[in-house]
Formats: C-alpha cells, structure tokens, sequence
C-alpha cells in the first residue's frame, strides 16, 4: 500500500492539489462534501493515505478515520436539518464503489426524500447458513 497514488483522485484532494468543500481535516484524515451529493450535506470522509479498500486496512488505522463518524454525524445532520442519515462505505466495483479510495459516505435523510436501494431479502436454504457461518468463523 502507498501512501498516495498519482492517479487517484481522493489523494489529490487529501494533498490540497485539487480543492474540496473540507468540513474537518487532521492528520490522518480528511471530510469533505460529495460533489455530486445523493443529497444536501452529503459528505465523504476519508483516511488521507491511500487504500483502495476497507480489507486492506488494519483495525487501528479504520478505528482512528471511524472514530469521527458520530461527530460528524451529528453536525452534518442538524445542519441540513435532516431527521435520519445513511453512512455507507463501497468495497469493490460490483458494491458500487468507483473511487478506489476508502470513503465512507454520510448521507442525511428525510422522509418521503425519494432515495433508497433495492434491498432484495433473501432466505436461506437449509443448513446453509450454518455453512457460511462456519466459513466465516473459520477465517476470523
Ligand atoms: P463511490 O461510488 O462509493 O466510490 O463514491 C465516490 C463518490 O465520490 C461519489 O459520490 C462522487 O460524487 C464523489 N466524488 C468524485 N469526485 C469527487 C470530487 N472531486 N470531490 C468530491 N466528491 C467527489
Ligand atoms: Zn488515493
């Protein structure tokens, strides 16, 4: 993992060559507005070294970018006056992820605000799910 890419995006923004609306900066860390925003207020926040995926990241380095979510949460939300707030973050083409630079996503909501996803419940076939957990658990 390198510390920025020549050729991301959100690097650029976190070294201050390409501007960004920044509601916080600290060292590690930059939060920004969305550019094109799902709605008002709708800010990114980001670690400032380069990492394409949350995977690829250690425990203490997304401890230390998440540990500014309930502020910023809090803040975003009250300022556009918004009664809920979607935090989303992308890993992968397939998730809808196409900056490949971890982000997390804060999305303030409002009833009847005409967003949302396709939330498509499945079930689980029987033992299936006892599969996959013994998968996961075996890889923990
Ligand atoms: P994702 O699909 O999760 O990778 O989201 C990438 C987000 O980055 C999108 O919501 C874009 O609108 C946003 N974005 C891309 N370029 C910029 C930029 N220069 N400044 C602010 N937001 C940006
Ligand atoms: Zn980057």
């Amino acid at each position: 993992m390198s510390t920025s890419s020549s050729d991301c995006i959100f690097c650029k923004i976190a070294s201050g060559a390409i501007p960004s609306a920044s509601v916080h900066e600290d060292a590690d860390c930059l939060a920004f507005l969305d550019i094109a925003p799902l709605s008002e207020g709708h800010t990114l926040l980001i670690p400032k070294r380069h990492v394409a995926r949350i995977e690829e990241m250690s425990g203490e380095d997304v401890a230390r970018l998440t540990r500014h979510l309930p502020r910023l949460a809090e803040a975003i939300r009250s300022a556009v006056g918004a009664t809920g707030l979607n935090i989303l973050q992308n890993n992968g083409r397939e998730s809808g992820q196409a900056v490949f630079h971890v982000h997390f996503h804060l999305i303030p909501r409002r009833a009847d605000d005409g967003l949302g996803y396709r939330w498509n419940a499945g079930k689980y076939a029987e033992g299936r799910a006892e599969q996959i957990r013994a998968a996961i658990r075996s890889r923990l």
